[in-house]
């Protein structure tokens, strides 16, 4: 048995890990903090999203007519408004689906990546 001073385990799937790994390669367990991007670039598009974010919000609360219709007594603008509702929650459905399948495919490349890293330094 070697000495567990050096080497530690997976705090989830109990696999050997080394100190330096941010994520487990057997389960993908967050391990370590990654380092966040500061570049030029990741800063612009941080603060334009900050930026535009409420106003697409504000204009949906003020703009979207689903509303509108939804509480129309005409039974065909009622209708308008039923459809609107069907949409905007089936896209949203979907946006989430599409965000949680980015964001494994992003934390799986990046493990792979990592990995692949320290591979090529021999660790
Ligand atoms: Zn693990």
């Amino acid at each position: 048995m070697e000495t567990d001073s050096i080497s530690s385990v997976c705090p989830v799937c109990h696999q050997p890990i080394l100190p330096q790994y941010y994520f487990c390669p057997n389960c993908g367990t967050k391990l370590n903090e990654t380092p966040l991007s500061t570049t030029v670039v990741t800063q612009v598009w941080i603060y334009a999203f900050s930026i535009i974010l409420p106003m697409i919000a504000f204009i949906f609360v003020t703009r979207w007519p689903g509303v509108k219709y939804f509480k129309s007594k005409d039974p065909k603008a009622k209708q308008i408004g039923q459809i609107a509702w069907a949409l905007i929650i089936l896209s949203t459905v979907i946006t989430i689906w599409l965000a949680v399948v980015w964001t494994q495919n992003y934390i799986k490349k990046t493990v792979d990546s990592i990995n692949a890293d320290l591979s090529s330094y021999g660790i």
